[in-house]
């Protein structure tokens, strides 16, 4: 079961305390959830998110102007609210423009890219500057039973996120990640076995792989991402195994067969972005809607019930009207489970900043507003196709939780534990049901 940050013991409170909040993808929260733990085993408390701390960790993100713009606000108003906090801002924001990050927001450590594996010692360090010991003597003697050091009172939730690879070497013309994460490198077999295994024994019930680009895991070493997944099946017994978001342009139908294990989660998230070729050229995407199209034909040819969820990108420049529709019928056919909607926003410092064809806001808007509509639909089609089955259902607490294939069931049961729902009908995000106790 896991230890809500609120129940941790009182002598807590004499350690330092820490929030994080995370802004962005699963990355940056796979990476919160690695500096949490970071935190803890170091001998910080950690507190809730926005909550009043000795450190406000900010994990900010950069994807859009927008986003540099969010980062900013978010630190901005830590530091109104907590004004005596020292502030440790990290993340892809503060990889591309530190200097700014530094001048705007006045923070006291800016752990870019190449420092953010040190974050926890610079944070140290600052407090130290400030006569602030971590971790304090008291917790030091305790620390010796291991009681504090619990993963899962770190990251009190049900599934970890895991990160096995950074970095990006394809620079699609919309995105700043290959300059804010740098290039493409994996995170070792081994290290991540092992945070799976200690995962496990800390009590969470599922894993979710993260990564920039995950089909590119290994190819430094000649390993492959399907022999990650293969090692992690055959060398954890963790019960449920999830990936996050991965491109579809190296995405190896070989690894399809290692689905016949019921611990992966069937679900799929293959960001498309455009479903027509014109504009998927324009993005620098490595596939045209056809690739696109086979790929997802394979997945269901062996494995029906694979939930295939994507990314689109509304109004990217020089996207017309016959652009944007040819996309919508291409996106309706697909039948995704569901859609990740993103309206386009320039980013400076990459190429469709400077494109022609600049698609106006209201047009954007509208467009992002039929691809949601699209989405809802999808969704309702996928939960309906549960109704009447029996379904494994993981509890996020004690009204519902998750399917593997990512439909959110509504059904009493108790947090943190696996079991079967049978479902009954429709919910307004998913489905309902009720627990067959088997
Ligand atoms: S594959 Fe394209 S969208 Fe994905 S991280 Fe690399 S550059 Fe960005």
């Amino acid at each position: 079961m896991p230890v809500l940050v609120s129940e941790l013991p009182m002598e807590s409170a004499e350690r330092p305390s820490v929030s994080i909040v995370t802004l962005g993808c699963k990355v940056n929260q796979s990476e919160s959830d690695a500096y949490a733990q970071r935190f803890n085993d170091a001998g910080f408390a950690l507190v809730p998110a926005e909550e009043p701390a000795d450190v406000c960790v900010i994990n900010t993100c950069t994807v859009t102007n927008v986003g540099d713009q969010k980062s900013r606000q978010v630190i901005q108003r830590l530091h109104r609210a907590n004004p005596d906090a020292l502030l440790a801002v990290t993340g892809c924001y503060a990889a591309v423009a530190p200097q700014q990050v530094e001048s705007l927001t006045g923070a006291d450590v800016v752990a870019g890219l190449a420092q953010k594996d040190e974050l926890v010692a610079l944070v140290s360090q600052r407090l130290a500057e400030r006569g602030v010991r971590v971790p304090p003597r008291r917790w030091q003697s305790e620390q010796r039973d291991q009681s504090d050091s619990s993963l899962i009172r770190a990251v009190p939730r049900t599934r970890l996120n895991v990160k096995v690879q950074d970095g990006c070497n394809d620079f699609c013309t919309y995105c700043i990640v290959p300059f804010a994460r740098g290039r493409a490198r994996s995170v070792p077999a081994e290290d991540v076995i092992r945070q799976i295994r200690r995962a496990e024994e800390e009590g969470y019930q599922e894993v979710v792989l993260t990564g920039v680009n995950m089909t590119t895991y290994g190819a430094e070493s000649g390993t492959s991402f399907g022999a990650l997944l293969e090692g992690i099946l055959n060398a954890t017994s963790v019960k449920r195994l999830r990936l996050s978001s991965i491109e579809p342009f190296k995405f190896d139908p070989a690894w399809l067969d290692l689905w016949s294990s019921e611990r992966l989660c069937r679900h799929l998230h293959l960001p498309l972005q455009s479903g027509c070729d014109a504009t998927l050229l324009r993005m620098r995407r490595r596939y045209d809607s056809c690739a696109y199209g086979e790929l997802i034909a394979k997945i269901r040819s062996r494995i029906p019930d694979m939930a295939v969820w994507t990314d689109v990108i509304a109004g990217f420049p020089g996207e017309t009207e016959q652009e944007f529709e040819r996309s919508l019928t291409f996106i309706e056919a697909m039948r995704f489970a569901g859609i990740h909607v993103f309206r386009f926003s320039p980013r400076s410092g990459t190429r469709a900043a400077n494109m022609p064809g600049r698609v106006p806001e209201r047009i954007r808007k509208e467009r992002s507003e039929r691809l949601l509509s699209l989405s809802q639909q999808g969704k309702r089609a996928f939960a309906a196709r549960l109704v009447g089955t029996t379904a494994s259902v993981l509890w996020e607490d004690t009204q519902g939780g998750l399917t593997d294939n990512y439909v959110r069931v509504r059904a009493n049961g108790i947090p943190n534990t696996l079991g079967s729902v049978l479902i009954t009908g429709l919910a307004e995000d998913g489905a309902e049901g009720v627990a067959t106790h088997d």
